[in-house]
């Protein structure tokens, strides 16, 4: 895959050139990495000298009718150009803060610029510049598998008893059915809140929580965080007739862990964490809670996104770190952190290929088909999704501030 940095990140040492003691990172820029995907059709080229100076102008012209959103995973070039940064949910927040903006062109995946398009209202339109910018993990859960799982907790006998409870990534059909439900989406923040608020639906003994789509961050919070074991935890299979669970196995479950995963964060492992602690003395190891249970109970620190870049900034000159998040991060991290020696947890580990799917030429067709008067790749939801996915996200909203 073009754009990826398998094997080496930039920055890196070159193969056969003597190992550093850290691997440090924003040493320098590698515009080759920078470039990641093809820009097929009229869309400007990547070589293109004056694309910056065309993003600024298309910017420019469309003044306060134009709202740029980028995730933080989202590369520098794109950045640059970001009215605002954050995590997904802070994006969409700051999405609906901002009715004066007709257009708000959401940098980041399919999933994020749904949930804007949910809670922006209906004269604005939410452009996403590449739609094959997906996410695999919300990929993992599909509207007709949800609801085909459901059948099978009812016919063991435990649907009742369920909330589901869906990670922000994932699909407005997915969220859409956890509002149907009696449920409500969380994020990396305020999964604990979510799941105390889940659990506290139904009495207390009986409850369980169907959790979507990344097992990782359900079972980690489940058990790190609320004291359950790791055999209170069932994982379910759609890939598997009923899952690949019995019926006795959902009745004694508490939490059912939808099989999903994040393809990027899922590749880090305790040896990687064991390796760095044996190659940097004092080195703190902060990792997001997508990873498994293995890294993030090896790790030091583990928190969100935006927990991450706040305890890095927090930290005193001559912090040593070690990051499992996506490398765009850690580098914009290490750039802006000179003070402190900052590397990535594992130099094999690439970006995300969605995420670095919007890059600086389908950025400059999106702004500039907009001063065309042309949108591109408008996301709509249905309204009557819409509106079950708007519950189930005022549920989220309205939990207690921790
Ligand atoms: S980093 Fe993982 S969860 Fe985030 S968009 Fe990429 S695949 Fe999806």
């Amino acid at each position: 895959m073009r754009g990826s940095t398998h094997g080496r990140a930039p920055g890196d040492a070159p193969a056969g050139s003597t190992q550093r003691a850290l691997l440090l990172l924003g040493q320098g820029s590698d515009p080759a990495a920078e470039r990641g995907v093809e820009c097929p059709g009229e869309l400007p080229a990547a070589s293109d000298p004056a694309l910056v100076e065309r993003a600024r102008a298309a910017k420019a012209a469309l003044g306060e009718r134009v709202f740029v959103l980028g995730h933080h995973y989202q590369r520098d070039e794109v950045i640059q150009f970001a009215d605002v940064t954050g995590d997904s949910f802070k994006l969409a927040r700051d999405a609906a803060a901002r009715p004066q903006a007709s257009y708000i062109v959401f940098c980041g995946v399919h999933f994020m610029a749904e949930s804007a398009d949910i809670l922006t209202s209906d004269d604005q339109q939410v452009i996403l510049p590449d739609l094959a910018a997906g996410c695999s993990m919300a990929d993992m859960a599909r509207e007709v598998q949800v609801r085909d799982a459901w059948d099978v907790l009812a016919e063991a006998g435990v649907a009742d008893a369920v909330v589901p409870v869906t990670y922000m990534n994932s699909s407005a059909a997915i969220k859409g059915f956890t509002g149907e439900h009696g449920g409500l989406v969380c994020t990396s923040s305020n999964a604990e809140r979510a799941l105390r608020w889940a659990f506290g639906q139904r009495p207390d003994d009986a409850a369980k929580v169907l959790f979507l789509p990344d097992q990782h961050l359900g079972r980690n919070t489940a058990v790190r965080r609320l004291g359950f074991s790791l055999d209170d935890c069932v994982v379910y299979d759609p890939a598997r007739p009923d899952g690949g669970v019995t019926p006795d196995q959902l009745r004694r479950a508490r939490m059912i862990l939808w099989r999903g995963h994040c393809s990027v964060h899922g590749r880090f492992t305790a040896q990687q964490v064991a390796a760095v602690r044996a190659r940097v003395p004092g080195v703190q190891v902060l990792v997001h809670p997508e990873c498994s249970y293995e890294v993030v109970s090896a790790a030091d620190l583990v928190g969100s996104t935006e927990y991450i870049i706040d305890t890095v900034a927090k930290a005193p000159a001559g912090s040593r770190w070690a990051i499992g998040t996506e490398l765009n991060l850690v580098r914009r991290l290490a750039n802006s952190h000179p003070e402190q020696q900052i590397s990535f947890l594992e130099s094999t580990v690439c970006y995300c290929a969605t995420m670095n799917r919007i890059d600086l030429p389908h950025l400059v067709r999106s702004l500039e088909s907009l001063v065309a008067g042309r949108p591109a790749n408008r996301i709509v939801v249905d309204p009557a999704t819409a509106e079950h996915a708007r519950t189930a996200l005022r549920r989220m909203l309205a939990l207690p501030a921790s």
